[in-house]
């Protein structure tokens, strides 16, 4: 099988364009300098990692955001420096020419494929309410997660039951890790999360060999170490007790900080504010939309999107700024501090 090197070379790229590549892959993991040297000799040697991906309760959203990834490495060779195996959405055979092809990928590359599982799990009623060739998702699920090297479980669904976890949850919808205990599974939150993330992370495993560092809730601490607030852009404003009241008005024009518009940065673990979308072009608070938190536990049933995380009175003045900046500080501290504590599992 080819090597990622042969991949680059395969599309006229020249060496100079590989170490670069490599150069913004290490450094987008947070790898020390002298994984550059290690990550150059893998990936100049070493098969292109074998992915399995099954979609279970999901909107293929997060597989939308996966093939839409463009900054670590030139887009067009996104697709060929991974071997994907089975993927539903993305495979041409379907019915029991697919089925065959991932029993045949599992069997090949028993204890080195990469399990990556989109979509809640339903295991209410025997699993009836999500099914793919007469097998329940769950078993689909525990058959493939048992020789798979690493489990990674894409999106605010696996990881959490996302939307379909939703109150009143009809499916009784669980994420992944509650299925496979006992096995380690890397969350990777969001709805959907940023696919250069989901690229990265895959790579990553590749270099090093191994799981990333995870928090408490199974995330890789190098893309949800800190919260959206910590890295925003507006955080100035929101120092300074200058906040948006609406989404059309001269403080919105001016940039300030979108607390009161429901802002939910200061207690949601993700990249967006450094990674951003896009290849980097942009990211919802950039665009003027307040966070929504969409990668955190149960956001959706947090309360309303527009809903702010405490409410500053009146309109724009010193008054009230000052008056903002008492209570947004004070509680918007102490939402992310309770956040952090929790993430820490203390
Ligand atoms: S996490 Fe969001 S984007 Fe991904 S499958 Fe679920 S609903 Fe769709
Ligand atoms: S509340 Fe939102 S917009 Fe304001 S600084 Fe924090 S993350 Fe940025």
């Amino acid at each position: 099988m080819e090597s990622l090197y042969d991949v680059f070379r395969r599309r006229g790229y020249n060496r100079r364009d590989f170490l670069k590549s490599v150069l913004l892959l290490t450094a987008s993991l947070g790898l020390p300098p002298s994984a550059f040297a290690r990550a150059v000799k893998v990936l100049d040697l070493k098969p292109k990692p074998v992915v399995i991906w099954l979609e279970f309760q999901d909107c293929a959203g997060c597989s939308e955001s996966f093939i839409r990834s463009t900054s670590i490495l030139p887009s067009d060779v996104l697709l060929d420096y991974i071997s994907l195996e089975y993927h539903e959405t993305l495979m041409s055979p379907s019915g029991f020419y697919a089925e065959e092809a991932k029993k045949e990928a599992m069997e090949r590359y028993k204890g080195e494929y990469i399990l990556i599982v989109e979509g809640s799990i339903t295991p209410k009623d025997k699993g009836i309410y999500c099914t793919v060739s007469g097998k329940s998702n769950v078993e689909l699920l525990k058959e493939a997660a048992k020789d798979a090297k690493l489990v990674i479980a894409v999106g605010s669904c696996a990881s959490w039951g996302g939307i379909p976890h939703a109150e009143p949850n009809p499916t009784g919808a669980i994420p992944v890790s509650q299925v496979l205990e006992g096995k380690q599974v890397v969350n990777i939150p969001g709805c959907p999360p940023i696919g250069d993330v989901i690229v990265a992370l895959i790579m990553g495993l590749v270099i090093t060999g191994k799981a990333p560092e995870l928090d408490s809730f199974g995330r890789p601490k190098t893309f949800y170490g800190q919260t959206i607030h910590d890295r925003c852009y507006r955080r100035p404003f929101y120092n300074a007790g200058k906040f948006a009241s609406s989404f059309d008005d001269e403080s919105a024009k001016r940039g300030y900080c979108l607390y009161k518009l429901g802002c939910k940065g200061p207690i949601t673990r993700n990249a967006c504010a450094t990674v951003r979308w896009n290849g980097g072009l942009s990211f919802p608070i950039q665009s003027g939309h307040p966070c929504f938190g969409c990668s955190e536990p149960d956001f959706w049933d947090r309360g309303f999107i527009y809903s702010p995380l405490s409410v500053v009175e009146g309109e724009f003045s010193w008054k009230t700024a000052l008056a903002g900046l008492a209570v947004g500080t004070a509680i918007g501290t102490a939402s992310a501090l309770i956040n952090k504590k929790l993430q820490e599992g203390k």
